[in-house]
């Protein structure tokens, strides 16, 4: 038989991922590469849902999710931001933040139009654009010379014109690890307002930012909360990543619009999971401040150790990831890097390129993820140590 998928879908065939994973297996590789963290949630949580399922939550919820987590979720943001949201309208309940951003691409975006975002990207954008039938425009993240990575206003102001229907904002940012400050993201609102772009979000880090730094929600910024769907879930913050539970949050036609479509993706979200995380959103915060805080520590212990293997490390602000230059050590491409790293070292972890359009930005760069046990992250810093000793 011809090659039976979608036109539109073939580039997204054969990921890196899947790749990298299959090889850390081979090699028993230390695997930096996948963003998921190797301890437990908080154990109040993970008993609550074991309990709401022996208790009988399990049929479908309600369309919008169940009215505990949406209360919850309205009532966290309005105590952490000071943005409202009418539980019943304004906020719904996905699976994972994976299906709001694809509902949300999918509802919105017209066959054409055209969605601006930054790269490196997440690698769910570019596929759900497809999906959608629309055309992606990304801006360049480059690394200032303190090693964090930033947008030129100039560029997304190129990039954004009469065509563009949406941006989509990553704070914190996978894989940077750059939280956007208010002043960059006053320049996207200001282009937003200028050319009426809706904005999607993704805030999936949003708990999870080092240093002190602020994650500014987009919505907060002046006339930005009628055009802007939010969207954050409970896998990293809790560390669940497994359980998939997310929502999208904003005015209530947009939310209709996500509404409508993922209907007929998923239809609902697990019942038992939303009543153990809207007790966990407001009982685990100090659990969630104390992850933050052990992330930090875990992310200087990887950038501190790959710098002394060779790496020019970037500066990352959040997330569960470190960006880091190869070319200190003699390599320009980290695709061959990375396939190489498993048998010459023993370690995996993701080349940038495959998260970029313009493969050159992106080709010295490496995406290490630091959300593991420190004994396994100094294992990995020893294994590259060694393979890389002169
Ligand atoms: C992990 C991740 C997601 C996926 O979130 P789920 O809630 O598991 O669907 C979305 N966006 C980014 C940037 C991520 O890193």
């Amino acid at each position: 038989m011809d090659e039976p998928l979608v036109e539109r879908m073939r580039p997204f065939g054969e990921t890196i991922f899947a790749e990298m994973t299959r090889l850390a297996v081979e090699t028993d590789s230390v695997n930096l590469g996948q963003g998921f963290p190797d301890t437990d949630g908080p154990r109040s949580l993970i008993d609550a849902a074991a309990h709401h399922i022996r208790d009988g939550v399990n049929q479908y919820p309600p369309g919008l999710g169940r009215p505990e987590l949406r209360r919850a979720v309205a009532a966290d943001r309005s105590r952490r931001f000071g943005l409202d949201h009418d539980p019943d309208t304004e906020v719904y309940i996905t699976v994972g933040a994976t299906a709001g951003i694809a509902a949300g691409v999918l509802g919105l975006v017209e066959p054409g139009d055209e969605v601006v975002l930054f790269e490196p990207m997440y690698d769910s954008y570019a596929a759900v654009i497809a999906m959608a039938g629309g055309v992606r425009r990304p801006v360049t993240l480059r690394p200032g010379p303190d090693g964090r990575f930033t947008f030129d206003p100039d560029e997304l102001r190129a990039a954004v014109g009469p065509r563009t229907r949406m941006i989509i904002v990553n704070t914190p940012h996978n894989p940077t690890g750059t939280v956007f400050t208010r002043a960059e993201l006053g320049v996207i609102a200001d282009v937003c307002a200028e050319h009426d772009v809706i904005v999607l979000t993704d805030e999936v880090y949003e708990h999870l930012t080092f240093d002190g730094a602020e994650h500014v929600p987009p919505a907060t910024l002046p006339g930005m909360r009628e055009r802007t769907l939010s969207i954050s879930s409970v896998g990293k913050t809790f560390s669940v990543t497994a359980w998939k539970t997310g929502w999208v949050m904003g005015p209530a036609a947009l939310v209709r619009a996500v509404r409508t479509v993922n209907q007929f993706l998923t239809f609902t979200a697990n019942g038992a999971l939303q009543l153990a995380i809207a007790d966990a959103i407001t009982a685990e915060a100090d659990w969630v401040r104390a992850q933050r805080d052990a992330l930090q520590a875990k992310r200087d212990r990887l950038a501190a150790g790959l710098r002394s293997a060779g790496f020019d490390v970037q500066r990352s602000q959040g997330t569960y990831f470190v960006m880091a230059d190869i070319r200190p050590l003699g390599f320009d491409d980290g695709i061959e890097l990375a396939r190489a790293l498993p048998r010459t070292a023993g370690v995996a972890a993701v080349p940038a390129q495959v998260l970029y359009d313009d493969q050159d930005a992106g080709r010295h760069l490496v995406r290490f993820a630091f959300c593991k046990q420190d004994k396994v992250l100094d294992e990995a810093v020893d294994r590259l140590t060694r393979a890389f000793a002169p």
